[in-house]
């Protein structure tokens, strides 16, 4: 599995546990910012460094980072008809 696979997994998981996708921008949020943990957590299963600097073996986890690309993904979703009310 690859980090980015983790991303999509965990979004698949969550989409089928609660039967919808993010039906707004704070649950969209939520859900990104979980999936781009997961991406995190793979990559320290594997004991490697993320591509995208999510986690380091050095520093352990980029919480700013985590944020900020949680944000942008939401920017996006909601950008291309996501439900964002
Ligand atoms: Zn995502």
């Amino acid at each position: 599995m690859t980090a980015l696979t983790g991303h999509e997994a965990q979004h698949g998981v969550r989409n089928a546990e609660l039967g919808r996708t993010p039906n707004s921008r704070v649950d969209e949020r939520q859900n990104e910012h979980d999936a781009y943990y997961m991406q995190g957590l793979v990559d320290e299963g594997l004991g490697r460094n993320s591509t995208y600097g999510i986690y380091s073996v050095k520093n352990g986890y980029n919480w700013n980072l985590v944020d900020s690309y949680a944000d942008e993904s939401t920017k996006i979703w909601c950008a291309n008809g996501g439900n964002c009310k």
